[in-house]
């Protein structure tokens, strides 16, 4: 059972009926502004404020450029904050615009990403620079689709772009949102719905602001495993609170789990593939390799038949390319 931690929970508002109305006003994505009519502003300044003394400083936080945010939000897939920090600061100094991104050689980005982790990233961002390069003007594009268009961006990180660079108002659902949306509404939520959730509740002309709060809320309150609802700025209007907070909880499992945006459990890192590929994309960002030597670049040497299936499928994905017996990054 989830259980608050930190303060009392004699201290804390109970939710109240009103929150057993959104959880059915839940059912539309509408329900979420207008059951809630009349009070949609005060649950918007109350996040808002809580984040402006809560807010996280991040490098990525400190421009609207939309390049770098476009970079930032790509580094973010599936890695946290803490480790994307020192990779992001030197991508922004080596590569600050598209142009200069689109001029490099692959092989020094996947070189500048190794530790990263999923270099197919890296090399998406490559292509990118270079298709905003020839068909943008050199300008990250603010447009829906044409973010879509861009490889690798997917739903969330076009969006992330429009709200994070541009500031149009739209709801973007990374795995912290997705969380806080069924839990708030009470119930797992099918994708399209948590984005139109997320899109009804943005105050209009504070995107950015409302998209970083929740994004916040998600990884300092909102927990996956240990969600705080005693000082949540929402608590009053969550259906899910009263779970937690309450004396006698019904023991329904948490909306969160499978619900749309909110992560799945990351299959074991040691012995997978994607580790016996990142010591093979490692040792070839410092030297080429032949091919006879992969299996033992990647400590798969009584598994021959594998490592050449990875090698394989290295080249398929661009990331490493063969000429003769030599394996080389890129
Ligand atoms: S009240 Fe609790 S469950 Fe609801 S959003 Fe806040 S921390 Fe999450």
């Amino acid at each position: 059972m989830l259980r608050p931690s930190g303060a009392s929970l004699t201290a804390t508002r109970q939710p109240s009926a009103r929150a057993d109305r959104l959880r059915h006003a839940g059912s539309d994505a509408r329900g979420l502004r207008h059951a809630e009519s009349g009070e949609g502003g005060l649950r918007h300044a109350e996040l808002i404020g809580w984040w402006a003394s809560e807010r996280r400083d991040l490098p990525w936080r400190r421009t609207r450029d939309p390049w770098l945010v476009l970079v930032s939000e790509v580094m973010l897939q599936q890695t946290q904050v803490d480790r994307v920090l020192p990779y992001f600061e030197t991508f922004a100094e080596h590569w600050p615009t598209p142009q200069r991104c689109a001029q490099a050689e692959l092989a020094e980005v996947l070189a500048a990403w190794q530790g990263l982790g999923y270099p197919r990233r890296a090399r998406n961002l490559w292509r990118t620079a270079a298709i905003i390069t020839e068909h943008h003007d050199g300008g990250v594009p603010a447009d829906l689709d044409d973010l879509l268009a861009l490889p690798g961006v997917g739903p969330y990180t076009a969006r992330a772009v429009q709200a994070f660079a541009f500031g149009i108002d739209t709801g973007v659902v990374d795995t912290n949102v997705g969380r806080i949306l069924a839990r708030w509404t009470g119930r797992r939520l099918a994708p399209r719905e948590a984005q139109r959730i997320a899109d009804d509740v943005v105050p209009e002309g504070e995107s950015w602001a409302w998209n970083q709060a929740m994004m916040d809320l998600g990884a300092q309150v909102c927990t996956k495993r240990d969600p705080n609802c005693a000082r949540c700025p929402v608590q009053p209007w969550c259906a899910w609170a009263g779970e937690v907070l309450g004396s006698e909880p019904s023991g329904q499992p948490d909306p969160a789990d499978r619900s749309a945006g909110a992560s799945s459990r990351q299959p074991p890192f040691e012995g997978s593939d994607r580790q016996a590929r990142g010591r093979l994309l490692a040792a070839l960002s410092t030297i080429d390799i032949e091919r006879a030597g992969a299996a033992s670049a990647m400590d798969l040497e009584r598994d021959e038949a594998r490592a050449q299936r990875l090698v394989d499928e290295l080249i398929a994905e661009g990331l490493i390319t063969s000429e003769g017996d030599q394996l080389r990054l890129g």
